[in-house]
């Protein structure tokens, strides 16, 4: 089992302490552009619970909480008109992965052509 730790960066967005640049929110979930984009469009999507990482959100969460969330990245898509153009959604897991932040979020990339896959 992880263990969350709730003084990553993430949480302190959720808890209001640091700003973010918000797309979306709602009582579950908090959508904001990344700081440091790699794409045209760059937003992270997090769920407001407490969740190290994709395994550990499907893990734990119920079956309702992750329909809702990845009924949400579609929500994201069309708000940002990308379901036509084309996008890309990433979820870093881990050291291999270079996961930054230990809370689960879900990179939705596009507004461009994003490459092949190593090259964003
Ligand atoms: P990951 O490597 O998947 O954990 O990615 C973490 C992402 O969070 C990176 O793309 C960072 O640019 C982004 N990030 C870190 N701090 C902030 C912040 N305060 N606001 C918005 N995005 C952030």
């Amino acid at each position: 089992m992880k263990e969350y730790n709730n003084t990553n960066i993430f949480a302190k967005i959720i808890r209001g302490e640091i700003p973010c640049n918000k797309v979306y929110e709602d009582k579950e979930a908090l959508c904001f552009y990344d700081i440091n984009p790699q794409a045209k469009i760059h937003v992270l999507l997090i769920p407001k619970g407490e969740y190290v990482s994709y395994d550990d959100f499907v893990d734990k969460a119920d079956d309702k909480t992750i329909v809702s969330f990845f009924n949400k990245i579609n929500l994201i898509i069309k708000k940002l008109k990308l379901e036509t153009s084309g996008f890309r959604i990433i979820s870093n897991t881990g050291i291999n992965a270079n996961q930054e932040v230990p809370h689960f979020h879900i990179h939705i990339l596009g507004g461009e052509n994003l490459g092949g896959i190593n090259s964003k």
